[in-house]
Order: C-alpha cells, then sequence, then structure tokens
C-alpha cells in the first residue's frame, strides 16, 4: 500500500457497482435438511453452493458413500478441491486425497474417482469449471455435465423433494 490509511476499520463508504451481483452466504455447508443433497448416481450426492450461470463454473459437495464410483470423465477446464471427510483416488493416477487435503486437475485430465471400501463416507467440496465428459475408456464421450445441467437437476430435485424449484436459486449467480 503506498498511502497510509487514515481509517482503516471503516466500511467502505459507496454503493456496490450496480451490476455487481449479491453475495452468497451459507451458514453450514453440511446440510441439516437431508433432501438438500441432490443424487447424482448410485451412492453419489452433490450439496450446491454455489452456481456459477454466468461464469460457466460450479462449488459443491461430492458425498459418495459405500465404495462408489464417479465415472470416467475428461475435463476441459480446472478443478479444485478440498476434502472434509474421508479419502479416494483415481484409478489414473498413485496419489491418495486424504481428509484435509486439497487437490488441482489441471484442463485435459481424465480421471475415475474411487472411494476405498474401508470408508463409509467421503465428502470433497469441488470447484469444477466449464465443462465434464463422460468417456468410455478410449475417451468416447457419453454424456456431459456443465453448470446448467447440475441446475437442471437440483430444480427437479427440489420440487420432487418438496423443497420448491426456486430453493436451486439462491445458489445461482
Ligand atoms: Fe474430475
Amino acid at each position: 500500500m503506498d498511502r497510509e490509511d487514515p481509517n482503516p476499520r471503516m466500511p467502505y463508504q459507496l454503493a456496490m457497482p450496480s451490476e455487481a451481483a449479491t453475495d452468497v452466504v451459507i451458514p453450514s455447508v453440511l446440510p441439516e435438511d437431508d433432501r438438500i443433497w441432490v443424487p447424482q448416481a448410485d451412492n453419489i450426492w452433490f450439496r450446491p453452493l454455489c452456481l456459477s450461470a454466468s461464469q460457466g463454473y460450479w462449488v459443491n459437495l461430492l458425498k459418495v458413500t459405500r465404495s462408489g464410483v464417479l465415472t470416467r470423465h475428461r475435463h476441459t477446464n480446472p478443478v479444485h478441491g478440498y476434502v472434509l471427510k474421508g479419502r479416494w483416488h483415481y484409478l489414473e493416477h498413485d496419489w491418495e486425497a486424504v481428509e484435509g487435503g486439497y487437490v488441482y486437475e489441471p484442463p485435459g485430465e481424465t480421471h475415475t474417482l474411487i472411494v476405498p471400501e474401508d470408508v463409509s463416507e467421503m465428502i470433497t467440496l469441488f470447484q469444477v469449471n466449464g465443462l465434464m465428459l463422460y468417456v468410455d475408456p478410449w475417451g468416447k464421450t457419453l454424456g456431459f455435465e456443465d453448470v446448467f445441467t447440475k441446475i437442471d437437476m437440483c430444480r427437479k430435485h427440489y420440487t420432487d423433494c418438496g423443497l420448491g424449484a426456486d430453493y436451486v436459486d439462491q445458489f445461482i449467480r
């Protein structure tokens, strides 16, 4: 800082930019209401935190129970992960992501997430940018997910479980 701030504890006095979005504040990322977990596949759920429709990424908790498998997929953009609970690894790598650990996945990665049999529940916070392409072992595309398919899954689940279709809106920016 070049110049001394004479009022270091004085709040900013001007309005935020009129085009700026509002904050997302979630007091407890691990929800008390289990209906907030959106089912994704056998033994796999996600819990939305920030669904950035404007920037094309999503931040969510991924929960996998009973040695579930997140099927093989390729990333077009980087992923950041922070393990809150349990452990997991990729079939394609020899390292293990452990509780309290951080992982970075570069664009171009294709991998298959496995939770070991002695872990009853794994929860990891992931920021996923761009596209996840589900592929066969030779890279042939089988399907995809992006922030818009995540929003659609949330809206359908929250409608079905009684939280309401607009419950997801609080996470969308
Ligand atoms: Fe991945």
